[in-house]
């Protein structure tokens, strides 16, 4: 008998119809003897919603009051499955944020969860109880209500499976599992089996899509394993697990684009110390992210530096950085907005050589120019101009040996 905790998204819940076919899952993993807590997401689009009626009121809703408010989309679907359960006589119970004691931070609309007291959760299991549990919210230690930012229910399921030392935690989506590349732009991309928590931390731009990126991080903390499937079919998913139950041995594991960052240069910026500091604290204070940055080597006493920030940010990080060349004296800035970025992703990487050499032959074959290059222990990014992203993913997915049918 196992401790399976099951957590199912906005399209699976997404009318009554779909909720009975949850609580049809949820009743044969109990049939096979199991104890089940269940987290759900709000019905797909109440969330939205909710924060569009928000917008309606005041552009800037108080964030104590939006909180309360999102939290009811959860409150909802949460209800209405237990009820199902009881109805089908399956004994239930519906437990808000707050009743399961999800203790966060005081964060409203992006709060951190920071201790779980399991023993509501437990005492219901002990009574081979269904337990159902919102997802997405929790309480700070005065009792107000709070939510963890948009796709938090897959961190409140993940934080609940490390709380009751679960066996597994399944996140039930309408994806059946991750991808070695965006299937829309690479026909032979396929499902792995396995993938390990640094590598998902890494395919933010895949991975990002189908669980959110805090519950990664959550489930590599406490060791968690977590298995993304649909809740449309019976077909196993991906699991994401650490390195070592990977069985999988790909040297790369995925292939990514990003076209959502733009590349800032500072032309002939003089090389001394604290000019780094100057042209990025200003970014900084305005809340912008900087992802890549790269320094020229010297050539008579200046440099180039080039870096990127997202798109939506660029015209104002364009304009901070105009001010900057002017107290620095820096010859020139411009910048580009029509770049991607293409990363291969892998912790076989750390064993293999020669994996950045395959990445720039396989692009240089094509004729794509590569504008930066970054690395890291298991990825290595090049920005390319953004017309050729898909063309890189698709030559680069081949170059891998990640080709539907090719190592399986
Ligand atoms: N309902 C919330 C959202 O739409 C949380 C979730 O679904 O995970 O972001
Ligand atoms: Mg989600």
């Amino acid at each position: 008998m196992g401790l399976i905790i099951q957590k199912y998204g906005g399209t699976s819940v997404a009318d009554l119809k779909r909720i009975q076919n949850v609580a049809k899952k949820v009743i044969k993993t109990c049939d096979q003897g199991n104890l089940v807590v269940v987290v759900l997401s709000a019905m797909a689009g109440v969330t939205d919603g909710l924060l569009n009626m928000a917008g309606q009121v005041t552009p800037s809703p108080d964030k104590r009051e939006l909180d309360v408010l999102l939290a009811t989309g959860e409150q909802t679907t949460a209800a209405i499955l237990a009820m199902m359960l009881i109805n089908m006589n399956y004994p239930a119970y519906s437990l808000l944020g707050y009743q399961a004691n999800v203790i966060t931070d005081r964060e409203y609309g992006n709060a951190r969860i920071l201790e779980i007291g399991a023993q509501r959760i437990k005492e219901f299991l002990k009574k081979k109880a269904i337990v159902v549990i919102a997802g997405f919210q929790g309480c700070d230690i005065k009792g107000d209500i709070t939510t963890l930012g948009r796709g938090g229910s897959d961190t409140s399921a993940v934080a609940i499976a490390a709380a009751l030392d679960a066996d597994i935690c399944e996140i039930y989506t309408d994806v059946d599992g991750i991808y070695t590349a965006d299937p829309n732009i690479c026909k032979k991309a396929r499902k792995l089996k396995a993938i390990s928590y640094d590598e998902m931390l890494n395919m933010s731009s895949l991975g990002a899509k189908v669980l959110q990126i805090r519950s990664v991080s959550f489930a590599k903390k406490y060791n968690v394993p977590v298995h993304v499937r649909s809740s449309f079919s019976e077909e196993e998913g991906t699991m994401v697990v650490n390195e070592d139950s990977c069985m999988e041995q790909l040297v790369v594991s995925g292939v990514t684009h990003n076209k959502d960052e733009a590349r800032i240069t500072l032309k002939k910026v003089p090389d001394q110390p604290g000019i780094a500091a100057k042209i990025f604290s200003p970014i900084a204070e305005a809340g912008i992210l900087v992802d890549m940055i790269i320094q020229n080597t010297r050539a008579g006493g200046q440099t180039d530096l080039t870096f990127t920030v997202p798109k939506a940010d660029y015209k104002r990080a364009m304009e901070i950085e105009h001010k900057i060349a002017k107290e620095i004296a820096a010859e020139k800035v411009f910048g580009d907005k029509n770049i991607a970025k293409i990363s291969v992703i892998g912790v076989g990487m750390k064993n293999h050589s020669g994996v950045a050499s395959v990445m720039f032959n396989t692009l240089c074959r094509e004729n794509i120019n590569i504008i930066m290059i970054s690395t890291s222990e298991i990825r290595i990014s090049c920005v390319i101009e953004e017309k050729y992203a898909e063309l890189a993913v698709q030559v680069l997915h081949t170059a891998f040996g990640l080709d539907e049918n090719e190592n399986i």
